[in-house]
């Protein structure tokens, strides 16, 4: 059977056997929390067990990196809606170590395109469109670095209100320990 035909037959049985009644909740988050953080797969449930989160606890937002690429951006868009709609007081940005944006050097992702048919004519025309792909695929060199200029961006953004405290955490993807890089309570 394929990935999606196993996926809707263990859905089916998931349903009727109503195993969703220990997640019901709402959207509200009991936490008061919006996360940023990487969408690597070992954290897919080490993080939230780590923090000890659960289902209804908190927003979870997540891309490569746990990187704010563009400050009108969906990561941004995200993070506000959570402030402002879903109730969320404070933000995390949550990077890990290990982390496959850590040196991801374009050069070899644009290899990977080409060689599944990705053409230089094609790589020619976003550029003549002013998107700079080669910085777009840019990964970054210092988990530690990257998660504060991410709090900075979030932090400074002219539409985030001024008192939500934006922290900033590196996480252990093999033990879920936290390394605290930016506390959003400290005034510098
Ligand atoms: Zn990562």
């Amino acid at each position: 059977m394929s990935l999606l035909g196993n996926i809707l037959d263990y859905n089916r049985s998931f349903v009727s056997e109503k195993k969703y009644k220990q997640y019901e909740t709402t959207k509200f988050p009991n936490k008061k929390m919006v996360i940023l953080t990487c969408m690597d797969t070992r954290l897919l449930e080490l993080l939230p067990n780590a923090l000890n989160v659960k289902n209804g606890d908190v927003k979870i937002v997540k891309n490569a990196g746990a990187l704010v690429m563009h400050p009108f951006g969906s990561i941004m868009r995200s993070l506000l809606v959570a402030v402002y709609q879903l109730q969320a007081q404070e933000v995390l940005v949550i990077g890990h170590h290990d982390c496959g944006m850590s040196g991801m050097k374009p050069d070899v992702i644009l290899g990977e395109m080409k060689a599944r048919g990705v053409t230089e004519e094609i790589l020619e025309t976003l550029n003549y469109s002013g998107i700079n792909v080669n910085e777009w695929l840019h990964g970054f060199e210092n988990v530690n670095e990257s998660v504060a200029h991410s709090v900075d961006v979030i932090k400074n953004h002219p539409l985030m209100p001024k008192d939500t405290p934006v922290h900033g955490l590196v996480i252990d993807p093999k033990t879920g320990k936290l390394d605290l890089v930016i506390d959003g309570y400290s005034k510098n």
